[in-house]
């Protein structure tokens, strides 16, 4: 934490942030094995070590593959940890009965370490671009693989001294680092914070109701009309047959004369503004079908036989936000979209509970220590941790008390002692 070193003055100056920081990182009790609750939305890790190509929760990701090399695949939905089963041949330190193999989850090219239409593996140190997760399947895909950019020209990382180098040195969450080194490329033809959702290709391909929509007001596709075209993003305007929903309930057309003037009504009026994720409308079915207009360029490329114009296309959509708000709920399209509930309803992902600790400001710096801590001692899980957090505590306090400085290695002089003691960090 510290560069050299800083009374704990100076150490507490920096707790507010720390204790932001390790809180974003870390605000949750990795103690229990998710598997008892079954299938489930969470988010998942790879573990390259344990070649095996399954599973595991964030807490068993954790506590039991502590020093493995992982990936993170992020929020799977119907999936149960593997860590506790006889697939995986690393046994699960939380969850001690061993279970059988889990017969429902669905294994993708992610467990291979496998991402987006073009298959390639994933180091999040090299790795130059952001990358998008599809709504519907979940994989990763390239910004430029859906024609938002041209592929960066070199996957390795930038000259000792730039930005992308400093951020890993500096160790820094993965998000900061992803935004670090794709922010030495150009931005993208979409911007991340322009839409809410993103549906891949090969998924829109198997939803109906998405090719009719695509195109349409905050269903957003990346075009072209001849190879030797720049890509362009294609929606209509809200105004072209949007439905305003009036009130939350009441779904209406706007007339396109009347209200080509404006913006659409529920995303600027506050007070039609909803939660995220409440939708009132969903109860509301209308009798005659309010979805928008098609796009014609984006049918032309759905449907290229019932149209003289050709139209090239990833076939990928991004949804914007709200966009849950605003399809038609007549009978028909109710009907075509309720096979796909991730469209109707924001998921709920499961993560662990809460930890009561997590404002602390040594975490990081203690969780940082405890990973240079041989693994059969030191971890038992983040058990360990929390009690050599009050260790570090008691022996931190008399350089408060004196207002002395802490340097790194009375830090390190305290896990020199705990390792050598032989204790671990036994709760
Ligand atoms: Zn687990
Ligand atoms: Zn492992
Ligand atoms: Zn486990
Ligand atoms: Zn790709
Ligand atoms: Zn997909
Ligand atoms: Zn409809």
């Amino acid at each position: 934490m510290a560069d050299s070193a800083s009374t704990l003055t100076d150490v507490l100056a920096l707790q507010d942030e720390l204790v932001e920081e390790a809180a974003l990182a870390l605000p949750h009790q990795f103690s229990e094995c998710s598997y008892p609750l079954g299938q489930i939305r969470q988010a998942i890790y790879l573990c390259l070590t344990c070649s095996e190509p399954r599973g595991i929760c964030s807490s068993c990701s954790i506590a039991c593959h502590t020093e493995h090399e992982q990936v993170e695949l992020f929020p799977k939905r119907n999936f149960r940890c593997d860590c506790p089963t006889s697939a995986l041949a690393h046994p699960c330190t939380l969850h001690k009965q061993l279970e059988d193999v889990n017969s429902s989850n669905i294994y993708g090219q992610n467990f291979k370490g496998l991402f987006c239409r073009c298959g390639r593996s994933y180091d999040p140190n090299t790795e130059r671009e952001t990358m998008i997760q599809c709504l519907a399947c979940e994989d990763w895909f390239h910004e430029s693989c859906c024609n938002l950019r041209e592929r960066p020209s070199s996957r390795e990382p930038t000259p000792v001294g730039g930005p992308e180098q400093a951020a890993g040195a500096a160790d820094e969450l993965d998000d900061s680092r992803s935004n670090a080194s794709s922010s030495c490329l150009p931005s993208p033809l979409i911007n991340g914070s322009e839409y809410e959702s993103f549906v891949c290709a090969g998924c829109v391909a198997t939803i109906p109701i998405l090719q009719r929509y695509a195109g349409t007001h905050g269903v957003i596709m990346v075009i072209r009309e001849a190879d030797n075209q720049e890509w362009k993003r294609i929606e209509n305007s809200p105004a072209e047959g949007t439905i305003i929903v009036d009130d939350g309930r009441k779904p209406d057309f706007a007339s396109a004369g009347m209200k080509r003037t404006r913006t659409l009504s529920n995303v600027d009026t506050p007070a039609a503004k909803r939660p995220r994720g409440s939708s009132p409308s969903l109860v509301t079915t209308s009798a005659e079908c309010i979805a928008p207009p098609p796009n014609p360029l984006a049918q032309a490329f759905f449907y290229p036989q019932e149209s003289d114009r050709s139209v090239l296309s990833s076939g990928d959509i991004f949804l914007t936000e709200g966009f849950r708000d605003r399809w038609c709920r007549c009978a028909k399209c109710l009907s075509s979209l309720e096979p796909f509930p991730f469209l109707l309803r924001e998921e709920e992902t499961y993560e662990p509970p809460e930890d009561p600790d997590s404002g602390l400001s040594l975490e990081e710096l203690g969780l940082r220590a405890l990973e240079r801590l041989p693994r059969d001692r030191a971890i038992e899980g983040i058990h360990a941790y929390n009690g050599m957090k009050d260790d570090l505590k008691q022996f931190l306090r008399p350089f408060a008390q004196d207002g002395k400085i802490v340097n790194e290695s009375d830090i390190r002089a305290f896990f020199d002692k705990l390792r050598d003691s032989g204790k671990g960090a036994a709760p």
